[in-house]
């Protein structure tokens, strides 16, 4: 289940899955504080899309200009991590745990 919102440093973005956004699996609005999500992808493409756009997010507030393909590659990369690293990601849970 997508979260229905996501502090990225300090803002609080709303996340929406959308039925219809033509030609693209999701985007981040940085002035309206909105990430869309294409409703009815298959998990593991969701979940990819979420992540990209919170990257999208970060890349917007650390002003890094990222460009699509370096932001594509983090996601995959992250992703593939934490999937091959579960002892990582329970790290990482209790690590950062409020
Ligand atoms: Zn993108």
């Amino acid at each position: 289940m997508i979260p229905k919102s996501v502090n990225v440093l300090g803002r609080e973005y709303q996340i929406e899955v959308e039925q219809h956004l033509p030609n693209m699996f999701g985007y981040c609005d940085y002035e309206n504080l909105l990430i869309k999500i294409k409703a009815d992808q298959q998990p593991a493409m969701e979940l990819d899309t979420v992540l990209h756009e919170i990257l999208h997010a970060i890349d917007y507030s650390m002003n890094t200009e990222l460009e699509e393909r370096q932001i594509y590659c983090m996601t995959v990369g992250i992703l593939s991590v934490l999937k091959y690293n579960q002892p990582l990601l329970e790290y990482l849970y209790k690590a950062t745990k409020k």
